[in-house]
């Protein structure tokens, strides 16, 4: 384990250094979030032992939109199984924007990734539920395992999202249209959109993916959230599709699973270390948080957290 005195410095070292980078925007086309302060910027490592480091605006709550595609994926595999969710959903990046429907079009209607909206729609399709309140109530239990505290739909952002998620409601027919939607659509559209709608802080961002990195056991709570087994495949749908399409760049440059949320949150993992996590509206063209890109890479780089890096060479 990295020293404490190091953690604490690399923290502090990239929240000074990046946490008021020039560039990006907020994105604009959820009204909601067009109205976030963007000065806004907040950084925080939980590590596998439960040790939590902060810097900046890591407490303030911001909608976790895309990162929640991570704890549906979770919960699905926890109920039919890595096989089931790669054979119906796909383990594989489709290079194209996270709401591309280019991308369905391409690949018979298979979503191809859990992580872009058409796979995320159809994982939470997958989930077995009695109704929509049921599937709802399962993904929020999850989301609030994982972040080891209970969290909250925002009525302000979901109200937001759901008077102006045309698109997504389109992808969610031509899901059905090709046989790659398992339930009801618009209620697999509903619910996703809640999902999107949970409010959580950087802190709670970085204790979910130090869930992950400690195999499924929530390193604050000690609660087995899920199967060890299930860790690896959400790892691997991360690296390939966790930033979208510049995931490649992302393993290429930082080296570590991670997940963006147009709502300005990152998370990177670093399996049986912990997680590092940033917060900060302003996006780059693909939909990544600038400042939170930065700052993560920062953390991981001074701490010498990659995964692909050879231990003692
Ligand atoms: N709710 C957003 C959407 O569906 C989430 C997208 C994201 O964070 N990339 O478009």
């Amino acid at each position: 384990m990295t020293d404490t005195q190091a953690i604490r410095a690399a923290v502090a070292a990239a929240h000074a250094q990046h946490g008021a980078d020039p560039g990006g925007a907020n994105a604009s086309y959820i009204p909601y979030l067009a109205s976030v302060p963007a000065h806004l910027a907040g950084l925080a490592v939980v590590t596998v032992d439960g040790q939590v480091f902060e810097a900046g605006d890591a407490r303030y709550e911001f909608a976790i939109e895309s990162i929640s595609k991570v704890c549906t994926l979770a919960a699905a595999l926890e109920q039919v199984g890595p096989d089931v969710v790669r054979e119906k959903i796909g383990a594989e990046p489709t290079g194209l924007p996270f709401n591309s429907v280019m991308a369905l079009e391409l690949h018979g209607g298979k979503p191809l990734s859990p992580l872009v909206n058409a796979g995320a729609m159809a994982t939470a399709s997958l989930l077995r539920a009695q109704d929509v309140e049921d599937r709802w109530r399962q993904i929020l239990s999850m989301q609030s395992r994982l972040a080891g505290r209970a969290l909250a739909l925002s009525d302000e952002v979901n109200r937001s999202e759901q008077t102006t998620n045309f698109h997504n409601r389109a992808i969610a027919w031509l899901l059905y249209s090709a046989g790659t939607m398992y339930c009801e659509p618009m209620q697999a559209c509903d619910v996703y959109t809640r999902q999107c709608s949970t409010l959580i802080t950087a802190v709670d961002l970085a204790t979910m993916g130090a869930t992950l990195a400690a195999g499924g056991v929530n390193p604050v709570t000690r609660e087995r959230v899920l199967a060890a087994a299930n860790v690896p495949p959400i790892l691997a749908e991360m690296t390939m599709e966790g930033l979208y399409d510049s995931s490649g760049d992302w393993a290429y440059t930082v080296g570590l699973p991670g997940k963006s949320g147009v709502g300005g949150g990152l998370v990177a993992v670093m399996p049986g270390w912990g997680a590092i996590a940033g917060f900060s509206p302003p996006l780059d063209e693909v939909g990544n948080s600038v400042r939170a890109q930065a700052m993560v890479a920062q953390v991981a780089r001074a701490l010498g957290l990659n995964l692909y890096r050879v231990p003692g060479a």
